[in-house]
């Protein structure tokens, strides 16, 4: 029998974190797994009902009842890397490949030329910008970044706007600035002639609308040259077959949550890094700055845009992890993952 237990916690935004999630307080939970032969592993569990998920009480429920959501084998499937290290003493991240990440502008409002100045002397050269949200400002700040900065820009509408409000943004934007922009993740939602029309700007992402692309109906290349593979919330082997079928590259990012979530969003970008590292563009996994700091925070090592790892055994954090009063939720039935 697999058991699990967990521990609910809050994650506080230090800004309003675009035009999916608001500001509000974010919950989540870690969840400690132990197998049957004893060993044990941590992993996060943190839903986006804003993109459908049920919340957290509502996952752990579902789990006390044996039936996992995706995001809860997910959770276990990363825990259990972490158990095969942790078992064995041995840390995660020695001897891992070193993957770049961008810098996540979640508020535009918040940038100033300062941030900048130390963003390029970190080594950060590519930014991932949130918009959607007031698209006129955004546009011109986008403009005004990339003329100003030898720097790649990624956008993410998170679906918010429409075909035409797209053409609209990206009109406004020169031509020669817009060869500065990498890709545009999720422009609005999926429709494949309207995603097609789009793609003549700039290449696209897919992340949010995987689950509603028909692959059957793309006949031969579609109109994204992206996947956003998110360990935390899809099957990243899958992902990964999808994006070599396809010739996407690929952008490996956290599912802004916990420094837990964060620390295997590393390890797995680093696993990709190491077994297709001419489909990685760089990552998405430093997103701890989006919140508070906690003492989980205080943990993860990084330099610039790449992070260095966590101390301890699998993938760290062990005398946070053990300080911890778990909660038990199940005896579930032993599943396979
Ligand atoms: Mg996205």
């Amino acid at each position: 029998m697999m058991k699990i237990w967990f521990y609910k916690y809050e994650l506080e935004p230090i800004s309003n974190l675009g035009a999916l999630a608001g500001s509000a307080n974010r919950p989540g939970a870690l969840l400690k797994v132990q197998w049957p032969n004893g060993k044990f592993g941590y992993a996060d569990l943190f839903p986006w009902p804003e993109l459908g998920d049920v919340d957290i009480d509502t996952q752990l429920v579902a789990i006390s009842k044996g039936r996992l959501t995706s995001l809860a084998e997910q959770s276990i499937w990363l825990a259990k890397k972490d158990a095969d290290f942790r078992s064995r003493q041995l840390n995660i991240f020695a001897g891992a490949a070193k993957v770049k990440n961008h810098y996540l502008l979640n508020d535009i409002s918040k940038f100033n030329d300062n941030v900048l100045g130390n963003l390029r002397t970190a080594g950060f050269t590519t930014v991932k910008i949130k918009v959607g949200k007031n698209l006129e400002d955004e546009a011109r700040f986008v403009s005004r970044l990339i003329r100003q900065n030898p720097l790649l820009v990624r956008l993410d509408f998170n679906s918010k706007i429409d075909l035409p409000a797209y053409k609209k943004f990206m009109t406004s934007i020169d031509i020669t600035e817009r060869a500065k922009i990498e890709f545009v993740e999720d422009p609005f939602p999926w429709n494949l002639e309207q995603w097609t029309e789009a793609a003549a700007f700039v290449p696209l992402a897919l992340d949010n609308e995987f689950d509603r692309v028909k692959w059957d109906e793309i006949k031969d290349r579609p109109p994204f040259k992206v996947l956003i593979v998110k360990p935390a919330r899809r099957d990243v082997e899958k992902d990964i077959k999808l994006a070599l079928r396809y010739e996407l590259k690929v952008v490996v990012t956290s599912s802004l949550d916990h420094p837990v979530g964060v620390a295997h969003a590393c390890n797995i970008a680093s696993e990709v890094r190491k077994s297709n590292p001419s489909i990685l563009l760089d990552c998405g996994c430093l997103t701890l700055r989006s919140y508070k700091p906690s003492e989980f925070f205080t943990r993860v090592q990084s330099s610039g845009p790449y992070f260095s790892g966590v101390n301890g055994t699998g993938i760290g954090f062990d005398d946070l992890l053990q300080r911890i009063e778990w909660t038990p939720i199940i005896e579930a039935p032993g599943k396979k993952k």
